[in-house]
């Protein structure tokens, strides 16, 4: 056998790994990186996590683990005292009736969902996913060997998915419904009498799991109120996973701790997949979400209203620039702006932009502007700005993409 082909056989993968793809967020944020490394002085508005420092006092715990000798591998499912803290949240602030043994910690937000889809789907199963969606979802599901049904929800509908797209969309085979609410990337948030009609719909077919996936949670502005599916349908609650985590809401992106409630079967399968995997979260992470959860959470307010502003500012700057349109986003940090009127046109360097890809290509390439392209969220032609700076940052990128719309021809 020839190197050549001793190579091509060696190096065959997963075929469920092999379809899927990379994730358009993180490729945006490799070529911010390359532009960066190349002197360019770019403002990324394309990575997903505040800006913020994680709280002192969180940090302090962390520190104090350490010292305390907390190296030691946890219990799969999470520390007690952390599933305690987690179920208390969930009782405070969602009004669901769990203690800690109806909870799980697992290594984010991201991972809680990967081992709920991973410990649940079959080969053909289907899961739906409203779109635009968090780039996430289609993927993890076809890993799982299972198939994504995209159901489209454009402006009209807020972005936000209505009861009877969502009938049409339930086969005989449907797993799982997907519901993101503050959504990334619309910042779409479900009002209570939305949720419950979408529970109309759910309660007629039992064979359907829905995952609440409520990351931003606390990012809801102009004095709503935020709602999660099994609170405002408890008849749903034995089939709901409520999944949320600290990476958003205490600026804890790289501690990596999310959590959920749900079934105890599903939690028992999703544990004995994690036992197989990472063995539980890290130990250290873990006393900090805790010190999160426990301590004052006057951080939260503050951050809110940070982002309520910068919304404010930003949405104003966009709808002033010539060919965009944003609704005003009513949670999480990011906008999803219709670039309709663009598409066709000519940039000043020469480029067509022919998709919303090219034209987020171009901002950045001419405009030093980083942002990632509506198709990659499942529904074109828009990009998604992540608005987690500071003002003058976010200041100058809304004069660079006024200034690139003004010269297009
Ligand atoms: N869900 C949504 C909608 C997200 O945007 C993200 C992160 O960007 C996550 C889940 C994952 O969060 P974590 O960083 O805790 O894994």
């Amino acid at each position: 056998m020839s190197d050549a082909s001793a190579a091509a056989s060696v190096a065959r993968l997963n075929v469920h790994l092999a379809a899927a793809q990379p994730s358009a967020t993180y490729r945006m944020m490799d070529r911010v990186a390359a532009r960066r490394a190349g002197g360019a002085s770019i403002v990324s508005l394309s990575a997903g996590e505040p800006d913020f420092d994680t709280p002192a006092h969180i940090g302090d715990a962390a520190v104090a683990a350490i010292r305390e000798g907390h190296t030691r591998y946890t219990q799969v499912a999470g520390l007690r005292a952390l599933r305690e803290a987690v179920a208390a949240k969930f009782r405070r602030e969602n009004g669901l009736d769990v203690g800690w043994q109806d909870t799980i910690v697992c290594s984010g937000g991201k991972q809680v969902i990967f081992n709920a889809l991973a410990a649940t789907l079959n080969l053909g199963d289907e899961v739906i996913v409203p779109a635009p969606y968090w780039v996430s979802y289609p993927e993890i599901v076809q890993l799982c060997g299972a198939r994504p049904v995209v159901v489209p929800c454009g402006g009209e509908s807020g972005f936000k998915l209505e009861p009877e797209a969502l009938e049409a969309a339930i086969t005989p085979r449907t797993r799982w419904l997907i519901l993101n609410s503050p959504s990334n990337p619309t910042g779409a948030v479900y009002t209570l009498a939305e949720l419950r009609a979408l529970a109309e719909v759910l309660l007629r077919h039992p064979q359907v799991l829905v995952l609440a996936d409520d990351i931003y949670e606390h990012l809801v502005f102009d004095g709503l109120a935020f709602h999660t599916l099994a609170q405002a349908e408890p008849r749903l609650a034995a089939r709901t996973l409520t999944m949320n985590g600290v990476s958003k809401a205490y600026a804890m992106t790289g501690w990596r701790i999310g959590f959920g409630t749900g079934p105890r079967w599903l939690l028992d399968a999703m544990e004995k997949l994690q036992g197989q995997q990472t063995s539980g979260a890290s130990s250290i992470s873990q006393h900090a979400a805790r010190a999160a959860l426990n301590g004052p959470q006057d951080f939260i307010a503050r951050s809110r209203a940070a982002f309520e502003r910068r919304r404010d500012l930003l949405v104003a700057s966009l709808n002033a620039t010539p060919g965009l349109r944003c609704d005003r986003p009513s949670g999480a940090f990011y906008a999803f702006v219709s670039c309709e009127a663009l598409i066709g046109r000519t940039t000043a360097a020469g480029t067509v932009l022919a998709s919303d890809e090219d034209l987020a290509l171009a901002l950045l390439d001419e405009a030093d502007v980083g942002v990632v392209h509506g198709a990659a969220f499942g529904l074109a032609p828009y990009f998604r700005i992540a608005y987690a700076l500071d003002d003058a940052s976010l200041d100058m990128a809304c004069r660079r993409i006024d200034r690139f719309c003004r010269a297009l021809r």
